[in-house]
């Protein structure tokens, strides 16, 4: 076959279908097989809808097609007395309930119900069509005004006027409705099984009662069928079970035998009405091609006193019997087995709280189904339709014609999806999007890493005052293992693989809600993280617009939620400018940065104390000084240190030289300013200490500098380096962008860049060193902590909560136990302040002081020290600074390593 190209009918569908691995090209199809173009064959359990009563290319419907072709029968003959329709309408008449008699002709479900909406206006001279919440009666506009989907409806200013909803198997709310419009009612619309809502039966008594309702008000009964009608539930229409005998009955799908468009809505006499006759009308209306095919339909489910008909009643018997056992096997699973006949729905429990934010995000998104009909498709061969808006049903609907066997394959393999849900190995459901379709052999228990959402627990009265929303994504795979236990299962290339996969459905979605966390001042908050499906190489590659489309969805979706603070997690700040990009949207925007800058320097400096450091005489660096949190670390790092080593991009040199001198400026100029408000410590300590060896020295180049140091706030790079020059001393700013070159001379290290990769190997750092990383994904290789025992790596920027409350996994901490851009969220909505804060690139001092004081107020303070993910306490500290000092002698390279100033 040549190469078709796959978008060309519905772009939008086709992105969904092939991420899920659904857009196979079926080439051949055979009863209830389907076979793609390598010939492999796949059990179909969706029949199109219904549509597909006979299997794939049913012999009698072939065959009638080809008697209509060998007896030259005129398709289209409009007007006249079309035969084979007229031998379709009187087999409609004679096997419909009640007085069924006049049959609209057309080419499909919704055009039905048109026709139904038409009629039953101009016959009863009113206009309101009431139809049942969750319903779905077609996409045509009239039909989608009858849908009970407001989110069909939205973008097509649908629905009409004229037409109400009240919901499903709710018969006073009928009855109210009836009441409220009396005189006003044309008719009600109903399905006695809900197919599109999710599989659910009308319950019983309910079609007649509501029948009876409409009488009373004088209103018509219209009964879709289009999906039920014609053997479906085990009778040849599901109204029959009851005894309906509606005024309406509109058949489709499988009227066309699988093969044809063909739809019917056929009347009882007290609807037909002359004004219809005489206006309604369509060219392809009556033909009889596709009557002949209606014709054979009707025959073939007609045969031996219904014998077909009768075997869709028993199969669907013993499938729903061992749904309802399987259902019983895996109680925390499956939330309920429904329908009728051949039409059955399996619901699964909802995993918005199931220790993965893969699956809650899913969930959530509406894409569970689709995950598990790809699946099912991929590893199973067995096709089952998803429901891409928001259900958590599968609809097991097969071909009439399916055997016991093929019952049999679909429920081994429910029960194997079963067990995999059971016990939470995810990672098998995602395999087959990595293309291993094999069938999981060995399914691995990770219930017992199963980490539940843990909110405070409300006190009697208590009552949330605020919300927040979090935006987040994994910037690198080991957040994606600790978000989903069993995906350690995954090689990290298999990990960027699947990143990259769910940067294809780039749609945000909630992957936890966080019900109520309690400040030491007594508020409570609710709030929700927001997953935005980027890793951290993706959310930095791909185009910028269309990662911040994605992050504003995500700001609206908080919104929505009722969110007034937004926090934005890893890397979502640094691709929104520091929230720049994400301002002005009705609901105040954090980096969260200021609190990040706060947290790390106190875990800097306590790893500092502890590996008997002293920082003032220490050099230190920070990686990534360009960035907000790493120009925001410099400024307070030299509040401590005056020997401090900027570094910037590589790839962008100059470009981060003159930004990195600018901020030293910024540094020197600041200490100058703290240095005449009498602060003596860090960078203002080496000023004084300057300015008094330049009064020492009295040489004529000391007199301008010295005056300009009083009089002007401003010091620039170019100063510094002429007060180093001219007393022969080392600058106490050093701008770089070669790591290789510059780290392995610094104690210290605060990272903090925005690179979606490794950059702080074992071989750039100081023996003895302590780094702090706050950059997300990490800035140092894990390789760092495998091989040098003699540094001390801190996760930075983590902060402890007043309560042990735990976001499901926690993004892998301890409860009680998160990200300081997080709690920065969580503190602001606390303080109940809906003002912007910590934006762009140049974090005010201000702001970090606030959250300083915000942190203390409601109980938040630096977590215990972390390295490499496990908690690290004062004696393995002491351990490492030990070796560290054995080390040094061996080495002979003295550290600290500067030159004094005078
Ligand atoms: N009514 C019902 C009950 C249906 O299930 C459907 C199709 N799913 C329709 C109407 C619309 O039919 P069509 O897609 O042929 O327009």
């Amino acid at each position: 076959m040549s190469v078709l190209e796959k978008d060309l009918l519905n772009p939008t569908l086709a992105e969904v279908l092939t991420a899920f691995r659904l857009d196979k090209m079926y080439t051949r199809g055979k009863g209830s097989l389907l076979y793609d173009e390598e010939g492999t064959a796949y059990l179909d359990f969706i029949s199109q809808y219904g549509a597909i009563p006979f299997g794939y290319n049913p012999e009698n419907i072939w065959e009638a097609l080809e008697a209509v072709r060998s007896s030259a029968l005129p398709s289209l003959v409009q007007p006249s007395m079309p035969v084979e329709a007229l031998r379709l309408a009187g087999k409609l008449a004679e096997i419909t309930p009640g007085d069924l008699r006049y049959c609209t002709f057309c080419q499909s479900g919704t055009e039905a119900v048109e026709a139904a909406i038409k009629l039953v206006r101009s016959a009863a001279g009113k206009e309101i069509i009431i139809s049942a919440q969750n319903s779905f009666h077609g996409k045509t506009l009239g039909a989608l005004s009858a849908t009970g989907k407001s989110s069909y409806q939205r973008p097509f200013r649908a629905p009409a006027p004229g037409f109400l909803k009240v919901p499903f198997n709710d018969l006073p709310a009928l009855e109210r409705v009836m009441e409220q419009h009396r005189g006003q009612v044309a008719a009600f619309i109903v399905e006695p099984v809900q197919g599109e809502g999710g599989i659910i039966p009308a319950q019983p008594g309910y079609l007649a009662a509501a029948g009876e309702i409409c009488r009373r008000y004088e209103a018509f009964l219209i009964v879709d069928e289009i999906q039920t009608g014609l053997g479906r539930t085990g009778r040849m229409f599901a109204c029959q079970h009851e005894g309906v005998e509606p005024d309406v009955l509109l058949l489709a799908k499988a009227l066309g035998g699988g093969l044809v468009p063909m739809g019917a809505c056929i009347s009882s006499p007290r609807v037909w009405n002359e004004d219809f006759g005489h206006l309604h009308s369509s060219t392809f209306a009556n033909n009889n091609l596709t009557c002949a095919v209606g014709v054979a339909v009707l025959e073939r489910l007609l045969a031996n006193n219904q014998e077909l008909v009768r075997q869709v009643a028993d199969k669907g018997d013993y499938l729903i019997k061992r749904l309802h056992s399987l259902a019983r096997r895996f109680p925390q699973v499956i939330k309920e087995v429904r329908g009728l006949g051949l039409m059955l729905g399996v619901e699964f429990y909802g995993l918005q709280n199931a220790g993965s934010y893969n699956m809650s995000f899913i969930c959530e998104a509406g894409g569970f189904t689709g995950l598990l009909a790809g699946f099912l498709l991929n590893v199973y061969n067995i096709r089952l339709a998803p429901f891409l808006n928001e259900s958590m049903t599968l609809r097991l609907e097969p071909t009439l014609t399916i055997t016991y066997e093929e019952i049999d394959y679909l429920l081994q393999a429910l029960e194997d999806l079963c067990t995999i849900l059971e016990h939470q190995d995810y990672a098998k459901l995602y395999r087959f999007l990595l293309d291993d379709c094999s069938r999981p052999d060995q399914i691995r228990d990770y219930r017992p890493f199963f980490r539940g959402i843990k909110p405070s627990t409300l006190r009697e009265g208590e009552q949330i005052s605020n919300r927040f929303a979090f935006i987040l994504h994994y910037p690198g795979p080991e957040d994606m293992v600790c978000g989903n236990p069993s995906f350690e299962q995954f090689s990290r290339e298999e990990l960027y693989r699947l990143m990259e996969w769910q940067a294809s459905l780039p749609e945000p979605s909630v992957c936890c809600h966080m019900p109520a966390i309690r400040s030491r001042q007594g508020h409570v908050i609710e709030g929700w993280l927001i997953g935005v499906p980027y890793g951290g190489r993706e959310i930095m590659n791909k185009p910028r617009h269309e990662v911040l489309r994605s992050l504003t969805q995500a700001v609206d979706i908080a919104r929505e939620l009722g969110a007034q603070v937004v926090g934005l997690g890893a890397l979502t700040s640094v691709v929104s400018r520091g929230g720049r990009d994400l301002q002005n949207k009705g609901v105040a925007i954090t980096s969260g940065n200021s609190l990040t800058v706060v947290i790390a320097l106190e875990a800097l400096y306590k790893g500092a104390i502890e590996m008997k450091i002293d920082i003032q005489k220490a050099r230190a660096a920070v990686v990534g000084a360009t960035g907000s949190i790493g120009r925001a670390c410099a400024l307070l790092l030299s509040e401590e240190a005056c020997n401090i080593v900027l570094l910037g991009n590589s790839k962008a040199r100059l470009t981060s030289q003159r930004r990195l001198k600018g901020l030293a400026g910024d540094i020197l100029t600041r200490a100058n300013r703290k240095r005449k408000d009498g602060v003596n410590k860090g960078m203002c300590c080496w000023l004084s200490q300057v300015i008094a060896g330049m009064e020492k020295l009295k040489s004529p180049w000391t007199l301008p500098v010295l005056d300009q140091l009083q009089s002007s706030e401003e010091i620039g790079w170019d100063i510094m380096e002429e007060i180093c020059r001219g007393l022969n001393i080392e600058p106490p700013l050093v701008v770089a962008t070669d790591i290789d070159r510059v780290l392995l001379d610094c104690d210290l290290v605060v990272a903090a860049s925005n690179s979606s990769d490794y950059l702080i190997y074992p071989r750039h750092l100081k023996t003895g060193a302590v780094v702090c990383d706050v950059a997300r994904p990490a800035d140092v290789s894990p390789e760092v902590i495998a091989q040098r025992d003699d540094v001390l790596i801190l996760e930075g920027g983590l902060v402890q909560l007043p309560e042990p409350v735990s976001f499901g996994p926690n993004l892998g901490y301890d409860d009680g136990v998160t990200l300081a851009c997080l709690s920065e969220t969580i503190l602001l909505a606390m303080e109940g302040d809906q003002r912007d804060h910590s934006i762009g690139a140049h974090l005010p001092m201000e702001t970090l002081d606030y959250m300083r004081t915000l942190a203390a107020k409601h109980g938040f303070c630096l977590s215990g020290l972390k390295m490499g993910s496990q908690e690290i306490d004062s004696q393995e500290i002491a351990n490492i600074c030990e070796r560290a000092a054995c080390r040094v002698g061996k080495e002979e390279r003295p550290w600290p390593n500067q030159k004094a100033v005078p």
